[in-house]
């Protein structure tokens, strides 16, 4: 039997190089994906080919492969790819390379004591980018597009556990839109929807990168400002309070007014969860809108 016809229908690639890293069998799917054929490449060592292999895991790998005869795993996670090569079909538009699991491991000779490694490379694109999907899906709040409270809440942890051990302040800004019972009531739901993600754009147009924006609730939303005083987050709701206000939102050729209140606090020493954070700026919140609304108001 001649098992090495199976080599050029699988749906993985396989290569085989000797002790020198020459290659010695380099399958059918290979030649596909390389565009290099099994005639040029058979007899050059894979460096040859591709230099940036000869990094210290890849031969490390190798040698551990040839002297203990384990197998090794380069899985897609920390590596990304072994062969870089382009996605095939849609995956290129999210992907610059195809992403890959490949095994390592050695092949016998049964006419000698000669050993050899084979490759085997196997494209896990799809797979990657079907978690990358559900993984936004599971953040992402589906109205707005921005982060959701699930996301706001376990960011809340992290932030509280950071600040546990080196102190870095960071505020927290929670705002409501201001009367929006009445967009809904004058305009419509469609509207009213229209408003709630033209209010997150506006707002996530205002922040740093670093900041995190989520939809805390139907018209409330919630940021995290890192390594932010009081001062500071005062002076960033005060930006996102104009920016809303001044913003022409325009449905159905007609112009609505929006307005939004907020209330800026700041973590403290002495609080044991996130908890008590959340609950200042929503008391801010509140007094906010007591005051009239369309106004910032801070807990020192
Ligand atoms: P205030 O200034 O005190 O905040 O008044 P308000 O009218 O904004 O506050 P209230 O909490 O009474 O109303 C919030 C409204 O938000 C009620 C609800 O119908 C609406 N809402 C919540 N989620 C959504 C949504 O996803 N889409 C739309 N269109 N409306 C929503
Ligand atoms: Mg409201
Ligand atoms: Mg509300």
């Amino acid at each position: 039997m001649n098992f090495s016809d199976i080599f050029d229908v699988v749906n993985i690639g396989i290569v085989i190089l000797d002790n020198e890293f020459k290659v010695v069998h380099w399958n059918r799917w290979m030649q596909l994906h390389s565009e290099i054929s099994a005639g040029e490449i058979t007899g050059n060592t894979i460096f040859d080919f591709y230099p940036h292999l000869k990094t210290t895991r890849f031969l490390r790998s190798f040698k551990s492969v040839m002297k203990l005869n384990n197998n090794v795993f380069f899985t897609q996670k920390p590596h990304k790819y072994l062969f870089p090569f382009k996605p095939v079909g849609s995956y290129s538009v999210n992907f610059d390379y195809m992403r890959q699991n490949c095994i390592m491991g050695v092949l016998r000779s049964d006419k000698d004591d000669s050993k050899y490694v084979f490759i085997t490379v196997q494209d896990v694109t799809a797979q990657v980018a079907y978690e990358q999907t559900l993984l936004e899906l599971n953040i992402t709040d589906g109205l707005t597009g921005i982060y959701n409270r699930r996301y706001l809440e376990n960011r809340l942890n992290e932030e509280f556990s950071r600040y546990m051990r080196n102190y870095k302040p960071f505020c927290l800004i929670m705002l409501d839109i201001d009367f929006f019972k009445k967009v809904n009531d004058t305009y419509g739901h469609t509207c009213g929807d229209f408003i709630l993600r033209t209010v997150a754009s506006v707002c996530l147009s205002q922040l740093r990168e670093i900041d995190i924006i989520a939809r805390y609730g139907g018209e409330e939303f919630c940021c995290i400002l890192v390594d932010t005083e009081i001062e500071g987050g005062v002076i960033v709701a005060e930006r996102l309070r104009k920016a809303v206000m001044e913003h022409e939102n325009r449905f159905n050729n007609q112009v609505i007014g929006v307005t939004i209140s907020l209330g800026v606090a700041q973590m403290q020493k002495g609080f044991e969860s996130p908890l008590p954070l959340l609950e200042k700026a929503d008391k801010a919140l509140y007094e906010a809108k007591k005051s009239g609304r369309n106004v910032v108001i801070a807990d020192r």
